[in-house]
């Protein structure tokens, strides 16, 4: 009786981010470019900034009501 299955080699870690084989490189993602989507996912994570809000300068004021002549 075998028990050790000793055809399988350390499988490669799949990029986290697309899934494909990882580079040694990259490790433990596939490209540069996963590595930075990565790393913006993680800052926006901990910056977590909230949504952005509208500066209202006096640029642009609120549409007056305008004034009917009463005929
Ligand atoms: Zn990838």
């Amino acid at each position: 009786m075998t028990d050790a299955p000793a055809r399988r080699e350390r499988p490669p870690r799949p990029c986290p981010i697309c899934k494909k084989m990882s580079l040694p490189q990259y490790h433990p993602f596939c490209s540069r470019r996963c590595a930075d989507v990565d790393l913006s996912r993680w800052f926006s994570e901990v910056y977590a900034a909230p949504a952005e809000e509208k500066e209202t300068d006096d640029e642009a004021p609120p549409p007056a009501p305008r004034d009917e002549p009463d005929a």
